[in-house]
């Protein structure tokens, strides 16, 4: 009798210190800084292991407690066992002064040799104190690629309407006393423009580019986009005593974005005018290989030399700047052309030789493998 007395008073008091938990956690105001315990689990299979997240918990006296399995890569802790103190002065820092303040406090590091940037915040939580570590090296990167690229097209943009203002005060001036002169700047004038509309085109078509929401996906006869774009380039073409000839395939379906597959072949098609002395050829080619798509535009112009090769699909890259400038070039065509194609799953491939001609291969995925 006593035994069950026991036990029945010993379930009662369970019970309600479950309760008493349970209520205690509900009632308990949500910080979204703080994570709910702050002791790490070491089950691989425990939530705080799994997240990218690195966690560390520090006691009052600066010494790592526990440490989750992000925060271990991140910091190059051993599995087993933890150091006495972090390496890091930064960390240590911000612990000390949650520690001290009771405000959260954050600071940005590099960690070697991994070359990790990482973002940590330190929270003070009695007398222990948690980080957190945000690995955000790639957010970092991205940053400074676009910050790079403002930098590169707002240069770019400066020649232009450098050019385009001197001429315009050249042509001014020049308009009384020599209007002959003043009509061969005013030509110079619009070859100007037209390279400064052409840059801000190109610009226009990256960004559009790099905008998901922008990207449809239908199923596109790669054929036909290609004989629309020649027909557009023909009179440019004509115009430099270039034979443009296209031979397509209408079979070939690939799935994705016709505006952009048209912007592709658009600028290797342009390109390869451009870059073409009179009298050469341009031919342009769709076809089938296996489950691919090809598209191949094969010019007897001027060529690569070798060791630009492997950068003309960069960014404001040219080859010879004063041959590109000359040409109405931007640097932006083929790097427009690799984007385009990596986003359709695809790859571009360049076969060149001075003074003989160049050959741009694009290969993308047919729509269903093999058929339409
Ligand atoms: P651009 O607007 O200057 O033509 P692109 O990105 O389209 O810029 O091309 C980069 C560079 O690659 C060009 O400046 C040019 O030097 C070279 N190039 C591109 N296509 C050809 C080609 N078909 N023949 C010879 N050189 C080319």
């Amino acid at each position: 009798m006593i035994n069950w007395l026991l036990a029945t008073a010993c379930l009662a008091l369970a019970i309600s210190t479950v309760v008493l938990l349970v209520r205690q956690r509900r009632d308990r105001p949500v910080e979204p800084d703080r994570i709910p315990s702050r002791r790490v689990d070491r089950d691989p299979a425990a939530p705080l292991e799994r997240m990218d997240l690195g966690v560390v918990v520090l006691s009052a006296s600066l010494g790592p407690i526990t440490a989750n399995a992000a925060a271990r890569r991140l910091l190059r802790l051993p599995e087993t066992t933890l150091p006495v103190r972090l390496e890091s002065d930064e960390l240590l820092s911000i612990a000390r002064r949650a520690l001290n303040t009771g405000e959260p406090a954050e600071t940005e590091v590099n960690l070697w040799p991994e070359r990790r940037r990482v973002r940590a915040r330190a929270v003070e939580d009695g007398d222990e104190i948690t980080i957190f570590l945000a690995d955000v090296t790639e957010e970092v990167q991205a940053h400074q690629v676009r910050r790079q690229f403002v930098v590169n097209a707002s240069h770019e943009l400066k020649t232009p309407v450098a050019g385009i203002q001197a001429l315009a005060e050249t042509v001014n001036q020049a308009i009384d006393d020599d209007p002959d002169a003043a009509k061969r700047f005013a030509r110079k004038l619009l070859i100007e423009s037209e390279r400064l509309s052409r840059l801000i085109q190109d610009l226009l078509d990256l960004s559009r580019l790099e905008d998901p929401s922008h990207f449809s996906d239908a199923s596109v006869d790669i054929g036909a986009v290609a004989e629309k774009e020649a027909e557009g380039l023909r009179r440019l073409a004509e115009d430099q005593a270039i034979k443009l000839e296209v031979d397509v395939r209408r079979d070939v379906f690939i799935r994705g974005d016709e505006q952009q597959i048209g912007l592709l072949v658009r600028n290797l098609i342009d390109n390869a005018i451009r870059y073409t002395p009179p009298d050469g050829n341009v031919n342009v080619v769709v076809a089938r290989d296996g489950g691919d798509a090809i598209l191949e535009v094969e010019d007897t112009g001027a060529g690569i030399p070798l060791n630009a090769q492997s950068r003309v699909f960069e960014r404001f890259f040219r080859v010879d700047d004063d041959r590109s400038r000359g040409s109405g070039g931007t640097g932006l065509g083929l790097s427009i052309v690799k984007h385009v194609t990596e986003m359709h799953g695809g790859h571009v491939s360049l076969r060149s030789e001075l003074g003989e001609g160049s050959t741009f291969k694009v290969r993308l995925p047919l729509l269903n493998g093999t058929d339409r």
